[in-house]
Parts: C-alpha cells; structure tokens; sequence
C-alpha cells in the first residue's frame, strides 16, 4: 500500500492520500457537482464560449480542460471552442485525439504486447516499467 499524508491542493486540508491529484474527498465531491453543473451548462448553452462557461459556472479554465481530456466534457458542433487532435490536427468535440488516432495507437498497443509476450527468457526486469512512446513518421 502506498498512503501517505497530505494537503488537499484545494482547500489545504490534511487528508489520506491514495492516487491521483492531491485533493481531498470532500473538495472532490465538490468538483463532481461542479461537474454536472458545467455538463449541464454546456448542454443548455451550446453556443457557450469557454469564457462564459468559466464565468457563469465558476469554474477554472484549467479544470474545464482536464474534463475536456478526460473525455468527460463534450462539446457540441454549435460550440464556439473548437478542439483539435493532438497527432493529426482534426476537428474534435472531447478528449485529445480523434477517433482514428485512437484506433491507431490502440492498435500499436496491443501488437507491442503481442510481439513482446511470445519468446525470451532473457527479459530484463527493468521491462515494462517505463512506458515508452513510440511516434511514427509517415
Ligand atoms: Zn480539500
Ligand atoms: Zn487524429
């Protein structure tokens, strides 16, 4: 187990920390209402400019983006804030790629593992740790 103590990033708060971003239970829960909020804000306002999402919802332009990564935001055609692939540029409404580039490096993903599992009694353990990305040029 790996717990530890900590401040909450939000409200300084020592809590038990787990996993992911140092914020306590409390602040999360809070975060997850703000969520819904802005998802039916967004859902309500379709024309909604980023500024006037972060306005009239009280929220951080930061925060919005991490729902927008975290494919938990999506944006509608109408939308003023146009997302683009991080790999290819292509239009898209959530998250970081499109759906092709995900297809692609899902796809890059398992034949890794399949190359990988098959042979060798000469693996290091040092394998595998490290997470190594692989960009092609085409
Ligand atoms: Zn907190
Ligand atoms: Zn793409």
């Amino acid at each position: 187990m790996n717990t530890s103590i900590k401040n909450c990033r939000k409200c300084g708060k020592m809590f038990n920390y787990m996993m992911g971003p140092p914020i306590c239970p409390a602040c999360r829960e809070k975060i997850e209402q703000k969520f819904q909020e802005v998802k039916d804000y967004v859902r309500e306002h379709k024309a909604a400019s980023m500024e006037q999402i972060t306005g009239d919802c009280g929220v951080e332009r930061k925060q919005v983006e991490q729902w927008v990564r975290e494919e938990r935001l999506v944006f509608s055609d109408a939308s003023p804030i146009k997302l683009y692939c991080e790999k290819c540029g292509a239009y898209i409404t959530t998250g970081r790629f499109c759906e092709k580039c995900k297809k692609d490096t899902a796809n890059n993903f398992s034949e890794a593992g399949r190359r990988e599992g098959g042979s060798g009694s000469s693996a290091d353990p040092g394998k595998g740790a490290g997470m190594k990305m692989h960009t092609f040029k085409g």
